[in-house]
């Protein structure tokens, strides 16, 4: 799925300026995983790897991290697939019209991003009947 592509890249350090609202997302609802891998230590087990290599064979293979590991992903890329759908692009302006929230305009996803950060963990808990 290329959504999981996506924010492995961004989770695994491999990060681009377009994925910058994905960016929030896991920042929001993953940065202690992000900071996990980024130290070479399962985020979930909490061992230590020599290697990023290693370590994502470990996220990839071993039976209950991966499992964890998947469901972390799943979750970040619902979060930030809901947000997106409410988001909509102009030539000059990006918008989100989240429910029951007035529609707001920012002059770049930059912005946007900025402003959501903080409501990420609200924004998720309010949906998360819906998963
Ligand atoms: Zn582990």
């Amino acid at each position: 799925m290329i959504f999981d592509t996506i924010v492995e890249s961004v989770l695994w350090g491999k990060s681009r300026a377009n994925y910058i609202l994905l960016e929030s997302v896991i920042d929001a609802v993953a940065s202690d995983i992000k900071k996990s891998i980024s130290l070479n230590r399962c985020p979930f087990c909490r061992r230590p790897f020599k290697n990023r290599r290693s370590l994502k064979t470990h996220l990839t293979h071993s039976k209950i991290c991966s499992d964890r590991y998947r469901l972390s992903i799943k979750y970040t890329v619902d979060i930030y697939m809901y947000i997106r759908r409410y988001v909509t692009k102009t030539s000059t302006s990006i918008a989100i019209d989240l429910p029951g929230m007035p529609k707001i305009r920012f002059r770049s996803v930059k912005e946007l991003a900025k402003w959501i950060k903080p409501q990420i963990r609200y924004i998720a808990s309010e949906i998360q009947d819906k998963f």
